[in-house]
Protein backbone atom coordinates (compact mmCIF):
# COMPACT_ATOMS: atom_id res chain seq x y z
CA UNK A 1 0.00 0.00 0.00
CA UNK A 2 1.49 3.53 -1.40
CA UNK A 3 2.25 6.20 1.98
CA UNK A 4 -0.33 8.51 1.04
CA UNK A 5 -3.22 5.51 1.64
CA UNK A 6 -1.43 4.51 4.54
CA UNK A 7 -1.77 7.47 6.30
CA UNK A 8 -5.44 7.81 5.56
CA UNK A 9 -6.40 4.65 6.51
CA UNK A 10 -4.83 5.09 10.08
CA UNK A 11 -6.18 8.49 10.50
CA UNK A 12 -10.07 7.31 9.81
CA UNK A 13 -10.10 3.80 11.57
CA UNK A 14 -8.15 4.86 14.87
CA UNK A 15 -8.46 8.49 15.49
CA UNK A 16 -11.71 10.25 16.63
CA UNK A 17 -10.55 13.79 18.00
CA UNK A 18 -8.50 16.93 17.19
CA UNK A 19 -5.40 15.68 19.90
CA UNK A 20 -6.31 12.06 18.79
CA UNK A 21 -5.80 12.45 14.89
CA UNK A 22 -2.38 14.93 15.70
CA UNK A 23 -0.85 11.77 17.71
CA UNK A 24 -1.27 9.78 14.45
CA UNK A 25 0.18 13.03 12.16
CA UNK A 26 3.18 13.14 14.66
CA UNK A 27 4.34 9.65 13.12
CA UNK A 28 3.40 9.97 9.86
CA UNK A 29 5.09 11.24 6.81
CA UNK A 30 3.04 14.00 5.80
CA UNK A 31 4.45 14.98 2.55
CA UNK A 32 2.84 16.84 -0.29
CA UNK A 33 3.72 16.26 -4.11
CA UNK A 34 4.04 19.90 -5.62
CA UNK A 35 2.13 19.29 -9.01
CA UNK A 36 5.77 20.20 -10.97
CA UNK A 37 7.56 17.23 -8.87
CA UNK A 38 4.58 14.78 -9.98
CA UNK A 39 5.01 16.18 -13.86
CA UNK A 40 8.76 15.51 -13.63
CA UNK A 41 8.35 11.71 -11.87
CA UNK A 42 5.78 11.34 -15.45
CA UNK A 43 8.90 11.95 -17.58
CA UNK A 44 11.64 9.59 -15.06
CA UNK A 45 11.02 8.86 -11.46
CA UNK A 46 15.34 8.91 -11.16
CA UNK A 47 14.96 12.63 -12.08
CA UNK A 48 12.01 13.67 -9.37
CA UNK A 49 14.41 11.76 -6.78
CA UNK A 50 17.02 13.56 -8.26
CA UNK A 51 15.31 16.79 -7.48
CA UNK A 52 13.10 15.96 -4.29
CA UNK A 53 15.40 13.52 -2.46
CA UNK A 54 19.47 14.14 -3.58
CA UNK A 55 18.58 18.21 -3.87
CA UNK A 56 19.69 18.24 -7.43
CA UNK A 57 18.79 22.31 -8.15
CA UNK A 58 16.87 23.65 -11.28
CA UNK A 59 18.36 23.96 -14.44
CA UNK A 60 18.08 27.79 -15.46
CA UNK A 61 19.65 30.32 -17.37
CA UNK A 62 18.92 33.45 -18.76
CA UNK A 63 15.49 31.75 -20.60
CA UNK A 64 14.29 30.82 -17.83
CA UNK A 65 15.37 34.16 -15.86
CA UNK A 66 13.06 35.74 -18.46
CA UNK A 67 10.32 33.46 -18.35
CA UNK A 68 9.92 33.71 -14.62
CA UNK A 69 9.78 37.82 -15.01
CA UNK A 70 6.97 37.57 -17.59
CA UNK A 71 5.00 35.13 -15.93
CA UNK A 72 4.83 37.15 -13.05
CA UNK A 73 3.68 39.90 -14.98
CA UNK A 74 1.48 37.83 -16.64
CA UNK A 75 -0.28 36.41 -13.36
CA UNK A 76 -0.30 40.20 -12.18
CA UNK A 77 -2.46 41.16 -15.16
CA UNK A 78 -5.14 38.86 -14.24
CA UNK A 79 -7.89 41.64 -13.30
CA UNK A 80 -6.61 43.20 -16.37
CA UNK A 81 -7.51 40.85 -18.32
CA UNK A 82 -11.09 40.70 -17.19
CA UNK A 83 -11.89 43.71 -17.63
CA UNK A 84 -10.30 44.19 -20.97
CA UNK A 85 -12.60 40.78 -21.63
CA UNK A 86 -15.67 42.13 -20.11
CA UNK A 87 -15.94 44.92 -23.07
CA UNK A 88 -16.05 42.05 -25.46
CA UNK A 89 -13.92 43.13 -28.32
CA UNK A 90 -13.91 41.35 -31.66
CA UNK A 91 -10.46 42.06 -32.99
CA UNK A 92 -7.21 40.58 -31.61
CA UNK A 93 -5.26 43.20 -32.19
CA UNK A 94 -7.28 45.91 -30.60
CA UNK A 95 -6.97 43.46 -27.41
CA UNK A 96 -3.58 43.62 -27.42
CA UNK A 97 -3.35 47.17 -27.32
CA UNK A 98 -5.81 47.42 -24.95
CA UNK A 99 -4.17 45.04 -22.77
CA UNK A 100 -0.62 46.03 -23.20
CA UNK A 101 -2.10 49.78 -22.44
CA UNK A 102 -3.87 49.24 -19.25
CA UNK A 103 -1.22 46.58 -18.11
CA UNK A 104 1.55 49.21 -18.02
CA UNK A 105 1.47 49.98 -14.43
CA UNK A 106 2.05 46.81 -13.25
CA UNK A 107 4.49 45.38 -15.58
CA UNK A 108 6.34 48.66 -13.82
CA UNK A 109 5.86 47.31 -10.84
CA UNK A 110 6.99 43.62 -11.70
CA UNK A 111 9.92 45.03 -13.57
CA UNK A 112 11.71 47.44 -11.13
CA UNK A 113 11.65 44.63 -8.70
CA UNK A 114 12.82 41.91 -10.86
CA UNK A 115 15.84 44.88 -11.72
CA UNK A 116 16.29 45.22 -8.31
CA UNK A 117 16.97 41.20 -7.77
CA UNK A 118 18.57 41.26 -11.48
CA UNK A 119 21.09 44.40 -10.20
CA UNK A 120 22.52 41.96 -7.24
CA UNK A 121 23.68 39.86 -9.69
CA UNK A 122 24.27 41.55 -13.04
CA UNK A 123 25.60 44.97 -14.35
CA UNK A 124 24.09 47.58 -16.79
CA UNK A 125 23.52 46.14 -20.26
CA UNK A 126 23.17 42.84 -18.94
CA UNK A 127 20.17 44.05 -16.71
CA UNK A 128 18.29 45.62 -19.96
CA UNK A 129 18.96 42.74 -21.99
CA UNK A 130 16.73 39.70 -19.57
CA UNK A 131 14.35 42.71 -19.26
CA UNK A 132 13.79 43.45 -22.98
CA UNK A 133 13.68 39.56 -23.12
CA UNK A 134 11.36 39.41 -20.58
CA UNK A 135 8.86 41.78 -22.51
CA UNK A 136 9.15 39.85 -25.34
CA UNK A 137 8.03 37.10 -23.60
CA UNK A 138 5.79 38.26 -21.94
CA UNK A 139 3.95 39.69 -25.37
CA UNK A 140 4.85 36.13 -26.96
CA UNK A 141 2.59 34.33 -24.16
CA UNK A 142 -0.13 37.19 -24.20
CA UNK A 143 -0.35 36.66 -28.00
CA UNK A 144 -2.24 33.63 -28.25
CA UNK A 145 -3.81 33.60 -25.13
CA UNK A 146 -5.97 36.46 -27.18
CA UNK A 147 -6.16 34.89 -29.68
CA UNK A 148 -7.29 31.53 -29.24
CA UNK A 149 -9.14 32.06 -25.57
CA UNK A 150 -10.14 35.68 -25.40
CA UNK A 151 -11.56 36.06 -29.11
CA UNK A 152 -13.42 32.30 -28.67
CA UNK A 153 -14.97 32.46 -25.22
CA UNK A 154 -17.64 35.05 -23.68
CA UNK A 155 -16.39 36.88 -20.50
CA UNK A 156 -15.66 34.84 -17.66
CA UNK A 157 -17.12 35.00 -14.55
CA UNK A 158 -14.19 34.97 -12.52
CA UNK A 159 -10.09 34.62 -13.07
CA UNK A 160 -7.98 33.31 -10.50
CA UNK A 161 -4.48 33.53 -10.62
CA UNK A 162 -1.25 31.97 -8.75
CA UNK A 163 -3.91 29.69 -6.55
CA UNK A 164 -2.43 27.62 -4.06
CA UNK A 165 -4.81 24.77 -3.74
CA UNK A 166 -3.68 22.11 -1.08
CA UNK A 167 -5.44 18.69 -1.44
CA UNK A 168 -4.23 16.49 1.67
CA UNK A 169 -6.20 13.40 1.13
CA UNK A 170 -4.28 12.45 -2.11
CA UNK A 171 -1.05 14.29 -0.57
CA UNK A 172 -1.12 16.82 -3.54
CA UNK A 173 -0.34 20.58 -3.76
CA UNK A 174 0.12 23.05 -6.57
CA UNK A 175 0.38 27.01 -7.37
CA UNK A 176 -1.81 26.92 -10.66
CA UNK A 177 -1.35 30.20 -12.87
CA UNK A 178 -4.82 30.33 -13.93
CA UNK A 179 -8.21 29.33 -13.57
CA UNK A 180 -11.07 30.87 -15.45
CA UNK A 181 -14.58 30.28 -14.31
CA UNK A 182 -17.23 30.43 -16.77
CA UNK A 183 -20.99 29.93 -15.78
CA UNK A 184 -20.83 25.95 -16.17
CA UNK A 185 -17.22 25.07 -16.73
CA UNK A 186 -13.39 26.27 -16.06
CA UNK A 187 -10.01 26.62 -17.67
CA UNK A 188 -6.98 25.67 -16.30
CA UNK A 189 -4.18 26.95 -17.61
CA UNK A 190 -0.50 27.07 -17.38
CA UNK A 191 1.38 29.79 -18.82
CA UNK A 192 5.12 27.78 -20.36
CA UNK A 193 7.04 30.93 -20.12
CA UNK A 194 10.44 29.23 -19.19
CA UNK A 195 11.49 28.24 -22.83
CA UNK A 196 10.26 28.85 -26.25
CA UNK A 197 10.03 25.22 -27.12
CA UNK A 198 6.15 24.29 -28.27
CA UNK A 199 4.58 22.15 -25.34
CA UNK A 200 3.09 18.90 -26.53
CA UNK A 201 1.21 15.29 -25.73
CA UNK A 202 2.98 13.39 -23.20
CA UNK A 203 6.02 15.86 -22.40
CA UNK A 204 6.35 17.55 -18.90
CA UNK A 205 3.89 20.36 -19.55
CA UNK A 206 0.91 17.92 -20.49
CA UNK A 207 1.41 15.77 -16.93
CA UNK A 208 2.27 19.32 -14.89
CA UNK A 209 -1.30 20.62 -16.53
CA UNK A 210 -2.73 17.25 -15.92
CA UNK A 211 -1.90 17.62 -12.51
CA UNK A 212 -2.74 21.17 -12.02
CA UNK A 213 -6.21 20.40 -13.10
CA UNK A 214 -6.95 17.40 -10.59
CA UNK A 215 -6.34 20.57 -8.31
CA UNK A 216 -8.69 22.55 -9.77
CA UNK A 217 -10.95 19.74 -9.53
CA UNK A 218 -11.08 19.69 -5.94
CA UNK A 219 -11.52 22.92 -5.69
CA UNK A 220 -14.88 23.29 -7.46
CA UNK A 221 -15.55 19.79 -5.01
CA UNK A 222 -15.56 17.54 -8.10
CA UNK A 223 -13.77 14.14 -8.38
CA UNK A 224 -10.52 14.89 -9.26
CA UNK A 225 -10.75 12.19 -12.24
CA UNK A 226 -13.49 13.74 -13.48
CA UNK A 227 -12.24 16.56 -16.38
CA UNK A 228 -15.87 17.05 -17.89
CA UNK A 229 -16.15 20.36 -16.99
CA UNK A 230 -12.57 21.25 -16.70
CA UNK A 231 -10.86 22.27 -20.41
CA UNK A 232 -6.92 21.89 -19.89
CA UNK A 233 -4.82 24.50 -21.83
CA UNK A 234 -1.07 25.44 -21.87
CA UNK A 235 -0.10 28.57 -23.24
CA UNK A 236 3.71 28.77 -24.70
CA UNK A 237 5.65 31.27 -26.89
CA UNK A 238 3.62 32.10 -29.54
CA UNK A 239 1.40 28.97 -29.56
CA UNK A 240 -1.06 26.68 -27.66
CA UNK A 241 -1.56 23.28 -26.45
CA UNK A 242 -4.99 22.16 -25.63
CA UNK A 243 -4.48 18.24 -24.30
CA UNK A 244 -7.61 15.89 -25.10
CA UNK A 245 -9.52 15.27 -22.19
CA UNK A 246 -7.04 13.09 -19.52
CA UNK A 247 -10.13 10.82 -18.23
CA UNK A 248 -9.59 7.14 -18.44
CA UNK A 249 -6.32 7.74 -20.87
CA UNK A 250 -3.32 6.46 -20.01
CA UNK A 251 -1.56 10.06 -19.28
CA UNK A 252 -3.75 10.36 -16.17
CA UNK A 253 -2.75 7.11 -14.73
CA UNK A 254 0.92 7.90 -15.32
CA UNK A 255 -0.06 10.88 -13.21
CA UNK A 256 -1.72 9.10 -10.29
CA UNK A 257 1.25 6.48 -10.04
CA UNK A 258 3.81 9.63 -10.62
CA UNK A 259 2.30 11.03 -7.31
CA UNK A 260 2.27 8.33 -5.19
CA UNK A 261 6.20 7.51 -6.66
CA UNK A 262 6.88 10.86 -5.68
CA UNK A 263 5.56 10.67 -1.88
CA UNK A 264 6.83 7.15 -1.17
CA UNK A 265 10.36 8.48 -2.18
CA UNK A 266 9.88 11.56 -0.01
CA UNK A 267 9.10 9.17 3.16
CA UNK A 268 12.40 7.47 2.66
CA UNK A 269 10.57 4.49 1.02
CA UNK A 270 12.65 2.18 -1.62
CA UNK A 271 10.51 2.58 -4.59
CA UNK A 272 11.44 1.44 -8.72
CA UNK A 273 9.44 3.42 -10.82
CA UNK A 274 9.29 2.75 -14.74
CA UNK A 275 12.90 3.63 -15.91
CA UNK A 276 12.74 6.23 -19.42
CA UNK A 277 13.50 5.17 -22.83
CA UNK A 278 17.62 5.94 -23.24
CA UNK A 279 16.81 8.60 -26.05
CA UNK A 280 15.43 10.87 -23.20
CA UNK A 281 18.73 10.59 -20.78
CA UNK A 282 20.79 11.91 -23.83
CA UNK A 283 18.71 15.36 -23.79
CA UNK A 284 18.00 15.08 -19.66
CA UNK A 285 19.40 18.06 -18.23
CA UNK A 286 20.33 16.60 -14.99
CA UNK A 287 22.51 13.54 -17.16
CA UNK A 288 25.98 14.68 -15.02
CA UNK A 289 24.51 14.36 -11.45
CA UNK A 290 22.13 11.28 -12.65
CA UNK A 291 25.34 9.38 -13.91
CA UNK A 292 27.16 10.59 -10.54
CA UNK A 293 24.88 9.13 -7.98
CA UNK A 294 23.88 5.89 -10.12
CA UNK A 295 27.93 4.78 -10.55
CA UNK A 296 27.93 5.82 -7.05
CA UNK A 297 25.24 3.46 -5.84
CA UNK A 298 26.78 0.55 -8.20
CA UNK A 299 29.96 0.98 -6.10
CA UNK A 300 28.33 0.67 -2.68
CA UNK A 301 26.72 -2.53 -3.66
CA UNK A 302 29.46 -3.87 -5.53
CA UNK A 303 31.59 -3.09 -2.48
CA UNK A 304 33.54 -0.83 -4.80
CA UNK A 305 33.91 2.24 -1.96
CA UNK A 306 36.66 3.25 0.42
CA UNK A 307 35.42 2.85 4.23
CA UNK A 308 35.82 6.95 3.68
CA UNK A 309 33.75 7.17 0.90
CA UNK A 310 30.96 4.57 2.38
CA UNK A 311 30.84 6.65 5.89
CA UNK A 312 30.34 9.80 3.94
CA UNK A 313 27.62 8.12 1.90
CA UNK A 314 26.00 6.89 4.89
CA UNK A 315 26.19 10.60 6.34
CA UNK A 316 25.15 12.48 3.47
CA UNK A 317 21.99 9.95 3.48
CA UNK A 318 21.17 10.26 7.33
CA UNK A 319 20.96 14.43 6.66
CA UNK A 320 18.41 13.99 3.84
CA UNK A 321 16.63 11.38 5.99
CA UNK A 322 16.67 14.26 8.48
CA UNK A 323 16.16 17.46 5.95
CA UNK A 324 13.20 15.25 4.51
CA UNK A 325 11.68 14.93 8.41
CA UNK A 326 11.43 18.11 8.82
CA UNK A 327 9.96 18.46 5.00
CA UNK A 328 7.08 16.26 6.51
CA UNK A 329 6.53 17.95 9.67
CA UNK A 330 5.97 21.59 7.44
CA UNK A 331 2.72 20.00 5.99
CA UNK A 332 1.31 18.41 9.07
CA UNK A 333 -1.45 21.71 9.87
CA UNK A 334 -2.96 20.88 6.11
CA UNK A 335 -2.92 17.39 6.60
CA UNK A 336 -4.56 18.32 10.20
CA UNK A 337 -7.20 20.35 8.42
CA UNK A 338 -8.51 18.12 6.34
CA UNK A 339 -8.66 15.59 8.74
CA UNK A 340 -10.48 17.08 10.86
CA UNK A 341 -13.33 18.62 8.26
CA UNK A 342 -13.33 15.62 6.47
CA UNK A 343 -14.77 13.99 10.11
CA UNK A 344 -16.53 16.11 11.71
CA UNK A 345 -18.03 18.39 8.35
CA UNK A 346 -17.46 22.00 7.96
CA UNK A 347 -19.31 23.76 10.99
CA UNK A 348 -18.17 21.36 13.99
CA UNK A 349 -14.75 20.87 12.32
CA UNK A 350 -14.05 24.66 12.26
CA UNK A 351 -15.02 24.86 15.64
CA UNK A 352 -12.78 21.61 17.20
CA UNK A 353 -9.74 23.38 15.24
CA UNK A 354 -10.50 26.67 16.74
CA UNK A 355 -10.42 25.71 20.22
CA UNK A 356 -6.63 23.54 19.66
CA UNK A 357 -5.85 27.33 18.09
CA UNK A 358 -5.03 25.81 14.68
CA UNK A 359 -8.04 27.90 13.03
CA UNK A 360 -9.30 31.71 14.03
CA UNK A 361 -12.02 33.36 12.40
CA UNK A 362 -14.32 36.63 11.98
CA UNK A 363 -11.05 38.40 10.45
CA UNK A 364 -11.54 41.60 7.66
CA UNK A 365 -8.47 42.45 5.37
CA UNK A 366 -8.41 46.31 5.66
CA UNK A 367 -5.44 47.26 3.80
CA UNK A 368 -1.99 46.64 2.31
CA UNK A 369 1.17 48.56 1.84
CA UNK A 370 4.49 47.70 0.24
CA UNK A 371 7.34 48.45 2.68
CA UNK A 372 10.44 50.52 1.63
CA UNK A 373 11.91 48.19 -1.13
CA UNK A 374 9.10 46.32 -2.17
CA UNK A 375 10.12 43.06 -0.88
CA UNK A 376 7.68 42.83 1.20
CA UNK A 377 3.45 43.59 1.88
CA UNK A 378 2.55 44.68 5.31
CA UNK A 379 -1.15 43.42 6.01
CA UNK A 380 -3.64 44.57 7.98
CA UNK A 381 -6.47 42.25 9.05
CA UNK A 382 -9.27 43.53 11.73
CA UNK A 383 -10.91 41.17 14.30
CA UNK A 384 -13.29 41.47 16.99
CA UNK A 385 -11.52 39.38 19.60
CA UNK A 386 -7.69 39.45 20.81
CA UNK A 387 -5.88 36.46 19.16
CA UNK A 388 -4.13 33.56 20.20
CA UNK A 389 -1.69 33.72 17.60
CA UNK A 390 2.05 34.83 18.28
CA UNK A 391 4.44 37.01 16.14
CA UNK A 392 6.11 34.86 13.67
CA UNK A 393 3.21 32.02 13.64
CA UNK A 394 2.66 31.44 9.72
CA UNK A 395 -0.52 31.82 8.36
CA UNK A 396 -3.26 30.91 5.45
CA UNK A 397 -5.68 33.48 4.88
CA UNK A 398 -8.03 32.30 3.02
CA UNK A 399 -11.03 34.31 1.33
CA UNK A 400 -14.64 33.01 2.71
CA UNK A 401 -15.99 31.11 -0.26
CA UNK A 402 -19.05 29.29 -0.55
CA UNK A 403 -18.87 25.78 -1.56
CA UNK A 404 -15.24 25.26 -1.82
CA UNK A 405 -12.66 23.49 0.36
CA UNK A 406 -11.05 25.68 3.35
CA UNK A 407 -7.60 24.15 1.84
CA UNK A 408 -8.57 25.03 -2.07
CA UNK A 409 -9.88 29.16 -1.39
CA UNK A 410 -8.53 32.39 -2.67
CA UNK A 411 -5.67 32.82 0.05
CA UNK A 412 -2.33 33.95 0.90
CA UNK A 413 0.15 33.08 3.36
CA UNK A 414 1.95 35.82 5.82
CA UNK A 415 3.62 35.78 8.71
CA UNK A 416 2.19 37.70 11.75
CA UNK A 417 4.47 40.39 12.82
CA UNK A 418 1.96 41.97 15.16
CA UNK A 419 -0.20 40.72 17.13
CA UNK A 420 -3.01 43.83 18.20
CA UNK A 421 -5.79 44.07 20.06
CA UNK A 422 -8.34 44.63 17.54
CA UNK A 423 -6.22 42.54 14.85
CA UNK A 424 -3.45 41.71 13.10
CA UNK A 425 -0.27 42.94 11.14
CA UNK A 426 0.93 40.01 8.57
CA UNK A 427 4.29 40.55 6.73
CA UNK A 428 3.70 39.02 3.12
CA UNK A 429 6.53 38.42 0.27
CA UNK A 430 6.38 40.54 -2.59
CA UNK A 431 5.81 38.53 -4.96
CA UNK A 432 2.42 37.02 -3.78
CA UNK A 433 0.69 40.41 -4.12
CA UNK A 434 -1.80 39.59 -6.89
CA UNK A 435 -3.16 37.14 -3.82
CA UNK A 436 -3.58 39.70 -1.38
CA UNK A 437 -5.59 41.72 -4.00
CA UNK A 438 -7.87 38.51 -4.92
CA UNK A 439 -8.39 38.29 -1.79
CA UNK A 440 -9.26 41.98 -1.57
CA UNK A 441 -11.10 43.75 1.32
CA UNK A 442 -12.98 40.72 2.56
CA UNK A 443 -14.10 38.21 5.42
CA UNK A 444 -11.21 35.72 5.80
CA UNK A 445 -10.25 32.88 8.26
CA UNK A 446 -7.14 32.47 9.29
CA UNK A 447 -5.37 28.78 9.63
CA UNK A 448 -2.34 27.72 10.31
CA UNK A 449 0.84 26.46 7.99
CA UNK A 450 4.60 26.33 7.73
CA UNK A 451 6.91 27.42 5.13
CA UNK A 452 8.89 24.22 3.37
CA UNK A 453 12.33 25.68 3.60
CA UNK A 454 13.82 21.98 2.98
CA UNK A 455 14.46 22.32 -0.86
CA UNK A 456 17.92 24.93 0.03
CA UNK A 457 18.88 22.61 2.85
CA UNK A 458 18.68 19.78 0.08
CA UNK A 459 21.16 21.28 -2.00
CA UNK A 460 23.49 22.38 0.13
CA UNK A 461 23.52 18.58 0.52
CA UNK A 462 23.80 17.75 -3.09
CA UNK A 463 26.44 19.97 -3.35
CA UNK A 464 28.45 18.71 -0.56
CA UNK A 465 27.86 15.14 -1.21
CA UNK A 466 28.77 16.08 -4.91
CA UNK A 467 31.89 18.19 -4.18
CA UNK A 468 33.15 16.07 -1.06
CA UNK A 469 36.78 14.59 -3.06
CA UNK A 470 37.56 17.63 -3.87
CA UNK A 471 36.91 19.24 -0.45
CA UNK A 472 38.84 16.04 1.55
CA UNK A 473 41.96 16.72 -1.08
CA UNK A 474 41.83 20.35 -0.39
CA UNK A 475 41.79 19.33 3.40
CA UNK A 476 44.71 17.09 2.94
CA UNK A 477 46.63 19.53 1.36
CA UNK A 478 46.07 22.27 3.95
CA UNK A 479 46.97 19.36 7.11
CA UNK A 480 50.21 18.39 4.86
CA UNK A 481 51.44 21.63 4.55
CA UNK A 482 50.50 22.64 8.34
CA UNK A 483 52.01 19.19 9.45
S1 LIG B 1 19.65 10.78 -17.29
FE1 LIG B 1 17.93 9.42 -17.80
S2 LIG B 1 17.59 8.18 -15.94
FE2 LIG B 1 18.87 9.94 -15.38
S3 LIG B 1 17.46 11.48 -14.64
FE3 LIG B 1 17.80 11.90 -16.79
S4 LIG B 1 16.19 10.82 -17.87
FE4 LIG B 1 16.28 9.99 -15.80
Amino acid sequence: MSEIKEIWKNIDSTACDVRDIWRVLKHAKTHLAPSSGIASACLCPFRARLRYFYGVPPKGGQEALEGAIAHEALSAIYQVIKDVWDLELSNSETIMNELEERAKPIKKIVFERARDRLSERYFGDKIKEILEGANDRFISLLKPFVDNIMIKYPPPKEILSELLIVNARSGHHGRIDMIIKFNDHYITLDWKSYSIDPAKSHSYDHYQIIANGMLANFRYMREEKDFSRNKLVVIYPYGIYIPHNPSGTRALEKVEKARDYLLDCLAGRSVRGEMPAPQLCMACEYYYECKFYREEYLAKIKGDLTPLADEVLRLFFYRRYVTLEERAVSHRYEYLIQAILDKFGYEEGIRKLEDVGVVERDYEVKNWSWDENKEKLLVYLKGNHKSRLRRGTIIRVSKIEENVPLLARINFTGTVEKVKSDGLILSVYGRYWPNIEQVGRSSVILSKTEIDLTRRELEGIHFAHSHWKNIGMILEMVGHQNG
